[in-house]
């Protein structure tokens, strides 16, 4: 049968975090792998979906995303950035940032395409590349602070490098990126006529006084970069499936084009929500971030008392922890004992790394979980002491 399998999907496996869910629900484990939040979504946003149903919402939205949305986009973008995007040409609205990925890429490589990709990387990244037949270029995230060498970055770049995929805050490390560390990497998207491609989708999950600045606000970069972002994180609705891609007119084209294709649109009701969101007022993210900032004490608290060696997160919500200590084969071996004998599900580090070695003695978890929930987990930690 292998006449009818593509060569694009012959080097990726499934997603190990969605993997780790169903281990999860099949062990009874709490589920502190897939990061999703297992508490309610703000009441206007769910009322608006709701209303949109009711009032019939039932058809296709424009392709672009219906026009109110874009329009709330855009002054969501102003308000918090001094960002303009021309809703009618620059803003598209998508099945999530994970479909505003795959698209802006399918939309502006061709085979061959080198992708700078910071190590460890959320695992979509390097089946998107794949996917388009581009090619990842690596650079190290050396812990315990996640920073980059930047003679290292360079080398990534070459006279085939398409674009770099910059997420801060970022998922697996909890790194935001410092102005300077953007700089660097802004300087040399303009001196290889890069595009940069951002995945802002934790933008406003931030601790200890950091701040997220767009890269597309970088001088010089506003229209080679293409920003990807969505409502699963910031309004807590990872299921809803609705995203958003900025980008100067004739890049928004390419991604556009992949778009209309691939899903012609999200989900025209809850692009509905989506105006409510994203015209909360900025006192929603205030408290997000002071929340988020609770839980991240707490699990960090929780990680060091079980004998982890956590790295602390400055931003979205997650915590990579050193498990040597445990004196496990590897990650995946650990992440089955964690799930089957001490009942809280993690994802296992290598699952971020394009070579499996640098994560074997590393794991994620994700807080963004009920009181209750990490209680439980709390609980069921201290069976490994
Ligand atoms: N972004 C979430 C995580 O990193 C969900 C990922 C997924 O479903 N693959 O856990």
């Amino acid at each position: 049968m292998s006449r009818f399998r593509s060569h694009r999907i012959e080097h990726f496996t499934e997603s190990v975090i969605r993997e780790m869910t169903r281990l999860a629900i099949q062990h009874g484990a709490v589920n502190l792998a897939q990061g999703y939040p297992d508490f309610p979504a703000p009441e206007s946003v769910k009322q608006a979906a709701c209303q949109a149903i009711n009032g019939d919402v039932n058809q296709y939205a424009i392709t672009w995303g219906a026009k109110p949305l874009r329009d709330a986009i855009a002054r969501k973008y102003q308000r918090s950035y001094g960002l303009d995007y021309d809703p009618e040409r620059e803003i598209t609205v998508c099945c999530g940032a994970t479909e505003g990925m795959i698209a802006s890429l399918m939309g502006v490589t061709n085979p061959g395409d080198e992708i700078v990709v910071f190590e460890p990387f959320y695992e979509n990244y390097r089946p998107d590349a794949l996917l388009c037949d581009a090619v990842t270029r690596l650079v190290p995230l050396y812990p315990p602070h996640w920073t980059f060498d930047p003679a290292e970055l360079r080398r990534a770049f070459s006279q085939r490098t398409k674009a770099v995929i910059v997420n801060t805050p970022n998922n697996p490390t909890g790194r935001v990126f410092t102005r300077e560390e953007r700089q660097a990497i802004a300087e040399l998207a303009l001196e290889f006529d890069a595009l940069v491609i951002t995945d802002e989708i934790y933008e406003h999950i931030l601790y200890d006084g950091c701040v997220h600045e767009p890269m597309a606000a970088m001088p010089g970069l506003r229209d080679r970069t293409i920003l990807v972002n969505s409502m699963s994180k910031t309004w807590g609705v990872t299921g809803w499936r609705v995203g958003w891609v900025l980008a100067a007119p004739e890049l928004s084209d390419c991604v556009r084009k992949v778009h209309d294709f691939l899903t012609v649109g999200a989900a025209a009701p809850l692009q509905q929500a989506g105006i409510a969101a994203v015209e909360l007022p900025d006192e929603y993210y205030r408290e997000l971030a002071v929340s988020y900032g609770t839980r991240r004490d707490f699990m960090l608290d929780m990680l060091k008392t079980a004998g982890f060696k956590p790295f602390a997160p400055q931003g979205a919500y997650y915590v990579m922890c050193d498990i040597s200590t445990f004196g496990f084969k590897d990650d995946v071996a650990f992440t089955k004992h964690m799930i089957e004998e001490v009942g809280v599900a993690c994802v296992p580090g290598s699952s971020f790394f394009a070579n499996p070695e640098r994560g074997r003695q590393i794991v994620r978890f994700c807080f963004c979980k009920s009181e209750e929930t990490l209680s439980a987990a709390a609980h069921r930690l201290r069976r490994l002491l």
